[in-house]
């Protein structure tokens, strides 16, 4: 695997998807995932000049903290449980996960005595997959109300997890659609929420994505391999 080539591919890929987009982002940052991923391949991202990386299991997230330079930004991308927010509240620039209020509270009351808040996109699940963690669309006004009054948690965007399909051009009107109530939020101008982030996308289906203004895009076996 050459994982500096595989990035530098990915990328274009990107250019090429942000120039089809209709209301393309101004940039899309693309975060590697590396859930499953060795620290020597991990390392091979960060020499390519790669300074946020995301990881979906906090276990893993606290074995690789601090084997990597103090410099890198971690992105919690998985579902989170509220026993194990404590072990993050530290490590973590951006939880893209949140998908309860119980969770939130739970975060809120972590960031508490660092008095900052933790940035959290609210995870969607556009296309109401069972197996799926997230809130459903029309909930997730409701949910913002609320979540907005605490103190120690600000609200950054939205993220999806997109049905696994073979042919990506099925997933675009679940991409459309979180597109268009992230749009519509940001007119909203909620009290302490700021709509700057748009994640979704996979190796399977992130130039879709782009084009339907993910402006973060989260991705692992397209760089690393197959898992
Ligand atoms: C594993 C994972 C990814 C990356 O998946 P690939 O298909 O390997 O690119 C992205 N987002 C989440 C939440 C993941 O768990």
């Amino acid at each position: 695997m050459d994982i500096a080539a595989n990035l530098e591919r990915i990328n274009v890929e990107i250019q090429t998807a942000l120039l089809k987009a209709k209301n393309p982002k101004e940039k899309v940052m693309l975060v590697p995932v590396t859930k499953n991923r060795s620290i020597s391949e991990i390392n091979k991202v960060i020499a390519a000049g790669y300074q946020v990386l995301g990881e979906n299991r906090v276990q893993e997230l606290q074995e690789k903290f601090p084997q990597v330079p103090t410099n890198i930004e971690w992105h919690l991308i998985g579902h989170l449980q509220r026993n194990k927010v404590k072990y993050i509240t530290d490590k973590v620039r951006l939880i893209h996960s949140l998908d309860s209020y119980k969770l939130a509270l739970e975060i809120n009351r972590r960031m508490q005595p660092q008095n900052r808040p933790m940035n959290c996109l609210i995870q969607v699940n556009v296309a109401m997959e069972k197996n799926k963690h997230g809130l459903e669309m029309q909930e997730v006004i409701p949910f913002l109300e609320e979540v907005s009054l605490l103190p120690f948690l600000k609200i950054k965007g939205l993220m999806t997890i997109a049905p696994q399909v073979d042919d990506p051009e099925e997933v675009r009107p679940i991409f459309r659609e979180l597109a268009k109530l992230f749009a519509s939020l940001k007119k909203k101008d909620l009290p302490n929420v700021e709509m700057d982030f748009l994640s979704m996308g996979m190796t399977n289906d992130f130039s879709v994505a782009v084009e339907e203004g993910a402006n973060i895009v989260r991705i692992g076996s397209a760089i690393f391999g197959p898992r």
